[in-house]
């Protein structure tokens, strides 16, 4: 993937609950696409520069409807990248999949919890009898809410509503499955969005979909190498509190510290490179967090007994 669109390039803006906000440089290209075609509608300058920072506002709470969902079931968010369009932020949910399902909702339940608190401002506004400026400010900021709630609830990878019915599909086909036909989806959508806007000149929507393509196809990526961390080796003498599976083998855990990739069971639960002992280590086939030595070699859980005739089922969530 091109370094400018990772989705970690960004100009670090402020610090809240532990999380770095960063604007996304594409942000410089909605600036020019937006005075033009504002510049009509809108009653001055001053009120389009309002319009822009409302709508990185509502970006902003978007994300971190995410991220703090993420941390509320034990996953990561050490950042949110702002870009205009939201539906994308650099956190890791535990692998469950009801906690992604519910960290995914959260962006989109936070519009829709920003909408009556916007028609009351607007209704309160016009019963004060509030400038024709605040008004149509008001408006516009009603309607680029919905728009991005439903954008974003669109159901194609990676935007949330995709991400969502992955984590529906997740609890019928399975992790790895749910991935690949979730990202697979998106590719396909991604390349159709491609060549519309491609003849439509539409710029806008040529830089979204590539930004769809990209997702998703790294979202194949990690479906197949998840696909063949879960199938490859297992370290013997360990499993996981939660689900009782033995970790697999591979550098697949990372130091919180200097984010130095790393084998936890190999290198005795402490980074090698900066030497920040684990706390906690995050199983990688439930996702649930436990300290090392919790870890130690319980038995496996003996398998579900038939019951008078039913077929034994697997335990899930
Ligand atoms: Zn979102
Ligand atoms: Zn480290
Ligand atoms: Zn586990």
């Amino acid at each position: 993937m091109h370094k400018l669109l990772r989705l970690n390039t960004g100009v670090s803006l402020f610090r809240a609950f532990g999380i770095d906000v960063c604007a996304h440089w594409s942000w410089l290209l909605v600036l020019p696409l937006w005075f033009p075609f504002r510049h009509k509608l809108a009653h001055s300058t001053r009120w389009l520069s309002a319009e822009i920072v409302a709508l990185f506002v509502i970006v902003m709470l978007h994300e971190f409807g995410h991220a703090l969902a993420c941390k509320s079931v034990g996953g990561t968010a050490r950042k949110i990248i702002l870009w205009p369009l939201g539906g994308l932020a650099l956190f890791v949910p535990p692998a469950r999949p009801w906690a992604m399902i519910w960290c995914m909702a959260a962006g989109p339940l936070v519009n829709i919890a920003l909408t009556p608190l916007m028609f009351a401002a607007l209704y309160l506004a016009s019963a004060m009898g509030a400038s024709q400026g605040v008004q149509s400010f008001l408006i516009f900021v009603i309607v680029m809410n919905l728009v991005l709630l439903a954008f974003n609830l669109l159901p194609f990878y990676p935007l949330d509503g995709g991400q969502i019915l992955r984590g529906v599909m997740w609890l019928a086909f399975g992790r790895v499955p749910s991935l690949l036909i979730a990202a697979g989806i998106g590719v396909v959508v991604s390349v159709m969005v491609l060549v519309i806007s491609a003849r439509l000149w539409s710029l806008g929507a040529l830089l979204t979909a590539l930004f769809g393509l990209l997702q998703s196809c790294t979202g194949m990526r990690q479906a197949w190498r998840l696909r063949r961390t879960l199938a490859g080796p297992r370290h013997a003498g360990f499993v996981c509190p939660d689900c009782r599976v033995a970790p697999p083998v591979g550098a697949l855990w990372r130091c919180g510290k200097c984010r130095h990739r790393f084998d936890a069971f190999v290198d005795r639960f402490a980074c090698p490179q900066c030497g920040d002992p684990n706390r906690t280590v995050p199983c990688i086939d439930c996702g649930m967090k436990a300290p090392p030595e919790e870890w130690a070699a319980l038995p496996p859980l003996p398998p579900v007994p038939a019951f008078k005739g039913i077929a034994a089922q697997p335990v899930t969530q």
